[in-house]
């Protein structure tokens, strides 16, 4: 029979039971059943999810049970773990850049939409169905985004106008597609290139069914949680405002607001020198971590001891190492943690759901693979 594995009240209760003395991290899916009840009620279009940002099999079991019935997928192996959380799952092979084989590996699980930004990437995709829909990915240069995608995919707007052409002539449902970033914090971005679209339309004369908005909304970095409805709402006067009737139907493929704030991650503190300014973690940025290297320190850390009590005082500042023996596995300085902090204490990092186990190695023996189901998520800001 198959196990299923013990629900904990919280993170809490989880490591004053056991105390592990490796990094953990705490799912909980009724706040991800949350979230993505909350874009399906407010995004005007189809949600689908960008499987990259955590393909962990909980996390898309339940988003198929909340009610997702596509994903966004980038490689064979996105596409098996779609497959196996549910046999229907509708798929979007939008990693414009593909081999031969991976093209035959998304024609037999059935994808349903691919997208191209390069004429020599279209050209590659002569044995795709004519039933499926190519989506043309244009990029346009996009302030306010924490990464620039637009830097590595994406046609620019003369491009996709030839692409939508050719899409178009080869047989193919012909759409249109971008990605604004990630951490996209301003809806200015999507707004920008939703009029683009409607020029690219126009200069192509062609009529596509569906705008794929992308992924890239905002997650909770300090405590303050993101305003998705009125991003959603920017979205949809947009779209409203730039195609009138003929709008198209919107998708969009979250993948870190989707999935960030139903994770918690719990490091313990291995080491502590120069009276508690420099900390050793027991996870790093080439674990868990790594996303932090790249975003910034998030406001909302707690320490907890080892019997499960959070430690309090005043915050103040440290340098705070990973476990391996490089130099560089190091988070950007000045994590404030709280007088009482001691060795053996669990530093916990709420909303990291999202690039964390996904892009975590093994380096040096570390790393982060396990994951406990909790009720409750502490150190949440609506909690
Ligand atoms: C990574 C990615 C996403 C998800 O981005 P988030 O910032 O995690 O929301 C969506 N679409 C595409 C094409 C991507 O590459």
């Amino acid at each position: 029979m198959q196990q299923i594995p013990p629900l904990w009240l919280s993170p809490e209760t989880h490591l004053a039971r056991s105390t592990p003395d490796h990094p953990i991290l705490y799912f909980s899916p009724r706040v991800l059943h949350e979230v993505a009840n909350r874009f399906q009620t407010g995004f005007p279009g189809l949600v689908t999810y960008a499987v990259k940002a955590n393909p962990h099999p909980a996390v898309l079991s339940n988003l198929v049970a909340a009610g997702i019935t596509a994903f966004d997928v980038a490689s064979p192996a996105e596409m098996d773990a779609v497959r196996a959380a549910s046999p229907d799952a509708v798929m979007h092979y939008n990693n414009p850049v593909r081999s031969d084989a991976e093209i035959t590996a998304g024609i037999d699980h059935g994808v349903a939409s691919w997208s191209v930004d390069d004429a020599s990437e279209l050209a590659k995709l002569a044995d795709v169905p004519k039933s499926c829909e190519i989506a043309v990915r244009f990029a346009l240069p996009v302030a306010g985004a924490a990464y620039d995608f637009g830097s590595k995919f994406g046609a620019s707007p003369e491009e996709a106008v030839a692409l939508l052409k050719a899409v178009a002539e080869g047989g193919w449902t012909p759409a249109l597609c971008f990605h604004p970033g990630t951490q996209c914090e301003d809806e200015s971005a999507w707004v920008e290139y939703i009029y683009a679209a409607k020029d690219i339309i126009a200069a192509a004369g062609v009529d596509i069914a569906r705008l794929n908005v992308g992924g890239g909304f905002a997650a909770n970095r300090d405590g303050v949680a993101p305003d998705l409805e009125r991003v959603f709402e920017a979205i949809a006067r947009a779209a409203d405002a730039a195609f009138g009737d003929d709008k198209p139907l919107l998708i969009c493929e979250p993948g870190r607001a989707m999935v960030s704030e139903s994770f918690t991650l719990a490091a313990r503190i291995k080491g502590m020198r120069k009276a508690g300014e420099v900390v050793f973690l027991n996870d790093g940025i080439y674990g868990g971590l790594v996303d932090i290297r790249d975003m910034g320190l998030p406001g909302r850390v707690e320490v907890v001891a080892a019997n499960g009590t959070r430690r309090q005082g005043d915050r103040r500042p440290r340098v705070v190492f990973g476990p391996t023996c490089d130099s560089l596995d190091r988070l950007p300085d000045g994590l404030p943690l709280p007088e009482e902090t001691r060795i053996g204490d669990y530093v916990l990092f709420p909303g990291l759901g999202a690039y964390s186990s996904a892009m975590s190695t093994q380096f040096n023996g570390y790393g982060l693979s396990d994951v406990a189901t909790v009720i409750e998520l502490s150190g949440q800001a609506s909690s």
